[in-house]
């Protein structure tokens, strides 16, 4: 089964020029995979990153709740389709440690999946919860996941308009992974939940945090992971390249 592999460059690098460069570099170890994989540059980079690519699809980190109108500062589902955007990144721990609401990140998820961008929800709970436990965990983000999807269960949603990456939020940029087998346990419950309730049939669900060429295999090789968030790594294209390779080895 194909992975999907994301790399989130959050906001990196520091000119077109070098987001340019950095997107040639994956574009060609992409060219030997068989995997789907997406960049998600900063906003100002999309037009010139979009020219480079071939088989490497375009992301966004963010998008409008709003439609075209007096937003300020907003950038909507409809400019981002109209760059080339194919998917977009809703929800990360970041955005919303910034004070984005799961009310926002709900109404940013429709006006996405409404203008066909295929959403990338991330979710997941921070330390204070985890050290709880592996339950606590789950609570949180089964609360996270009744927020941010409420009202769209009857959309009959394809399996690539959602995606989900589970990100603990301990493991985003500490070079503290998640265990492969906890990931396993909190992507499964989070496939049960969005099964039965028949938000979408075989929902995909990606793991994020501290991926890097060391680790990539131990998790890309669980059928349950189907695929990788990656942020600091996706930034060096040697390390993103083994990330890709270790993708195109998965037994899956
Ligand atoms: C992320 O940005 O979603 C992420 C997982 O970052 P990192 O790989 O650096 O932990």
């Amino acid at each position: 089964m194909k992975k999907l592999i994301v790399a989130n460059w959050k906001a990196n690098p520091d000119s077109v020029r070098r987001a340019v460069s950095l997107a040639f570099a994956i574009e060609s170890s992409a060219k030997y995979s068989k995997n789907k994989i997406v960049i998600a540059p900063p906003f100002p980079f999309l037009a010139a990153v979009k020219k480079v690519l071939r088989r490497v699809k375009l992301g966004a980190q963010n998008v409008s709740e709003n439609y075209h109108g007096p937003y300020t500062g907003e950038v909507t589902a409809e400019e981002l389709k109209d760059l080339g955007v194919s998917y977009v990144i809703v929800g990360h721990s970041e955005r919303r440690s910034l004070g984005e609401t799961d009310l926002i990140i709900n109404k940013k998820i429709k006006a996405a999946i409404k203008k066909n961008l295929k959403v990338i929800l991330c979710v997941g709970e921070p330390w204070s919860v985890r050290k709880k436990g592996i339950r606590a965990a789950e609570k949180f983000v089964r609360e996270q996941l009744q927020k941010d999807l409420k009202g769209i269960e009857n959309w009959k949603l394809k399996i690539e308009n959602l995606i989900v990456a589970y990100e603990p939020v301990w493991a985003i940029g500490t070079g503290r992974a998640d265990k492969p087998q906890d990931a396993i346990q909190m992507i499964r419950f989070i496939k049960k939940f969005l099964n039965p309730k028949s938000y979408i049939l075989n929902p995909k669900v990606l793991y994020g945090g501290s991926v890097t060429a060391k680790n990539a295999a131990k998790f890309l090789n669980q059928k349950e992971i189907d695929g990788a968030l990656v942020g600091g790594a996706s930034l060096k294209p040697k390390k993103f390249q083994k990330i890709i390779q270790a993708s195109g080895n998965a037994i899956a």
